[in-house]
């Protein structure tokens, strides 16, 4: 996907709809983006800066919402549309929250423990006068988690009261975080597969599932599916791919991931190996544009379930569209993250606390709902389901739209 596409996007949805190009048009142009420097410190004393960045794509449901990766390759284009996608999954999830995303273009493989912090702090000293908890609300993404959220935080009151802790999403508990929100998205990610295999009258156990990915998503969801009884038929990382058509021990390949950063030893096959793994079900839990025209052409699973944001390109669309397989886009599938965001938030602006069983129910119920939502626009104008999500989100954006007098 590029901005292009997504305004074309956008325009198609308004037909569908039958609202005038207003609509497109208030959607076309991100709200605010913010391009910074980050000066840090190495552990020799030198000082380096690397390029930061956050966009709020559109505030029209609510503060900004989404977000910050720690990656080599990102950068003001690609948290644009990051925060396009933010504006479509938070629509789609009736959540009130607009999108936002933001990036810092490092590679944490080169800096220290102690380098790290010392960029993410002065991402925030930078950042802070744009963030807050009314205004736009920053979370974890790629490379950044709970301990990175913490720095954030406390980096940000450093500068602004914040008692409650509702500026940041993704946090421990212990310091405002909701339980389960770690295993959010891989729990979001089971439900729709689960949503889909009931319409399509079939069960989770014995299902065969690979997974590209083996981190806070892909990972958890090897564990939660295999635990439901599916067969974990393939599971890769950065370095390697590990098959067996009779289901891999879970288990015992995360406990390794989680002590010695590898999934095994030695023996794992090539990580490009996972898109010829033998299964029913595959998910994309890496990064973008993984399933190309050419990768895409080699699945043999008849359902995709994208864990990732935009693992699927347009070609690699296309060719799935081609092979009668199905895609459960981004914006419904991996949406449990923010939703279960958007519970912490409450929970700190309310200064609640929520039981971890009220968290799993509630996200359960929300995940069902929008996939009905999108299932019913499939059947009703028979699209695939990525183009039947789009829909549904650009529904509440229109009706807030209308409800606001914005369109003609
Ligand atoms: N980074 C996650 C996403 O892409 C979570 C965002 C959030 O919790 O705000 O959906």
């Amino acid at each position: 996907m590029n901005l292009d596409q997504m305004n074309t996007l956008l325009e198609e949805a308004g037909d569908y709809l039958g609202v005038d190009h207003s609509f497109a048009g208030l959607l076309r142009i991100p709200e605010q983006q913010i391009a910074i420097s980050i000066p840090y410190r190495r552990d020799d004393g030198s000082m380096h800066t690397v390029p930061g960045y956050r966009t709020i794509h559109s505030t029209l449901l609510g503060p900004g919402k989404g977000g910050i990766r720690l990656h080599p390759d990102t950068d003001s284009e690609e948290v644009q549309l990051l925060a396009w996608w933010m504006t479509m999954k938070t629509a789609l999830l009736h959540l009130p929250f607009g999108g936002a995303k933001g990036g810092i273009a490092a590679d944490p493989e080169d800096l220290s423990s102690r380098e790290k912090e010392n960029v993410i702090r002065s991402y925030i000293d930078k950042l802070h006068p744009f963030i807050g908890r009314d205004t736009d609300i920053p979370a974890p993404d790629v490379n950044i988690g709970q301990q990175e959220i913490g720095w954030m935080m406390d980096q940000y009151e450093k500068h602004h009261a914040d008692p409650y802790h509702a500026t940041f999403t993704g946090k421990e508990e212990i310091i405002g975080g909701a339980p389960g929100r770690v295993e959010a998205t891989a729990a979001g990610v089971v439900q729709t597969i689960e949503c889909w295999l009931e319409a399509n009258n079939k069960a989770v156990h014995k299902q065969k599932i690979a997974i590209q990915g083996a981190g806070n998503v892909g990972g958890i969801c090897a564990r939660i599916l295999s635990e439901k009884g599916a067969l974990i038929t393939g599971i890769s990382d950065s370095s390697q791919a590990l098959h067996d058509s009779s289901g891999l021990d879970v288990e015992k390949i995360l406990t390794h991931k989680e002590e010695t950063g590898r999934l095994q030893k030695t023996g794992g096959k090539e990580p490009d190996t996972i898109f010829d793994a033998d299964c029913d079900i595959f998910i994309p839990a890496a990064m973008e544009n993984q399933l190309t025209e050419k990768t895409a052409g080699r699945l043999q699973a008849s359902l995709v379930v994208e864990g990732a944001n935009g693992p699927t390109s347009e070609d690699g669309d296309k060719k799935l569209q081609e092979r009668d397989i199905d895609v459960l886009p981004d914006i419904l599938s991996n949406a449990g993250g923010v939703v279960v965001s958007y519970y912490e938030w409450r929970m700190n602006e309310r200064k609640e606390t929520w039981e971890k069983s009220r968290v799993q129910k509630e996200l359960k119920s929300a995940m069902i709902d929008a996939f009905e939502r999108v299932h019913d626009i499939k059947q009703e104008v028979n699209v695939p389901y990525r183009t039947a999500a789009y829909y549904a989100s650009c529904r509440r954006l229109a009706d807030v739209m209308e409800a606001k007098g914005l369109l003609a």
